[in-house]
């Protein structure tokens, strides 16, 4: 069966152009340009994995005409990951069933934390999400709709963000720094979708150097760069990278 990996958004924290309309060094007449911020969903099936729930997943999930979520899977507790959660609700009354999360064990305490109300029965208002802690191997969906992940641990500055692998395909929307993990973990990759913030260095985020760098040693057969803030206009990263490197744009999709 054929599994489609879609990128609903793309953007950095801020989005493009920024809530004041500032587009940076974005041409604002390419629809490529602009960037809702990052959330990714696969689809095998009937079995709709997000990956993340960015601020902006109630307009992504319209706009790419997804109508049913299986489940959620968390990179980091960052606001640009986790601030649409709330948005899910409407998934719990149509299913009348909690929707499944998944992270690691101090993502899912931050949000049991900041958005309690979302996870125990308080008045009026029921829990609508069922928390898991991952382990580094798991699968989700059933028979052959079945996806099986890995998960690695990758630094993003002060905190460890995680990466997904399925089908050959690696998504590292998050990460400054790859030294703690096997880099054998990541060869072989049909995908790559890996974080690029800006030209300039930055504490937490690969810049455009280091993710060539990247790139580079662990040779996958395409690469797409997502995370992209607004001093990365699409064309001009499309004349700038080698020809197997790719710019996301809001709505890519490819099978996997
Ligand atoms: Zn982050």
């Amino acid at each position: 069966m054929n599994t489609k990996f879609v990128i609903l958004g793309c953007g950095s924290s801020v989005g493009v152009p920024r809530i004041d309309g500032h587009w940076g060094k974005c041409d604002k007449n390419n629809k490529k340009n602009i960037r809702t911020r990052c959330s990714a969903a696969i689809i095998k099936g009937s079995n709709v994995i997000l990956i993340d729930t960015s601020p902006d997943i109630k307009g992504q999930l319209i706009k790419n005409k997804i109508k049913n979520i299986s489940s959620v899977i968390y990179t980091h507790k960052h606001a640009d990951q986790t601030n649409g959660l709330f948005e899910i609700r409407p998934f719990y009354w149509k299913y009348k069933k909690r929707i499944n999360i998944y992270s690691d064990l101090s993502t899912i305490n931050y949000l049991k934390k900041t958005q309690s109300y979302l996870f125990k029965k308080i008045p009026d208002y029921k829990p609508i999400v069922k928390p898991h802690v991952i382990k580094s191997n798991f699968s989700l969906g059933k028979l052959n709709e079945k996806i099986d992940f890995k998960s690695i641990i990758v630094k993003h500055g002060r905190i460890n963000s995680l990466g997904y692998i399925f089908n050959k395909t690696a998504y590292l929307s998050d990460c400054k720094d790859l030294s703690i993990i096997h880099l054998n973990e990541l060869k072989n990759l049909n995908f790559l979708i890996l974080d690029c913030l800006k030209i300039k260095s930055h504490p937490t985020h690969f810049n455009l150097r280091e993710a060539l760098q990247v790139i580079n040693q662990l040779k996958p057969k395409k690469t797409i760069l997502t995370n992209l803030h607004y001093d990365l206009d699409y064309k001009f990263l499309l004349r700038k990278l080698p020809k197997n490197v790719l710019p996301a744009y809001d709505g890519l999709s490819i099978n996997i």
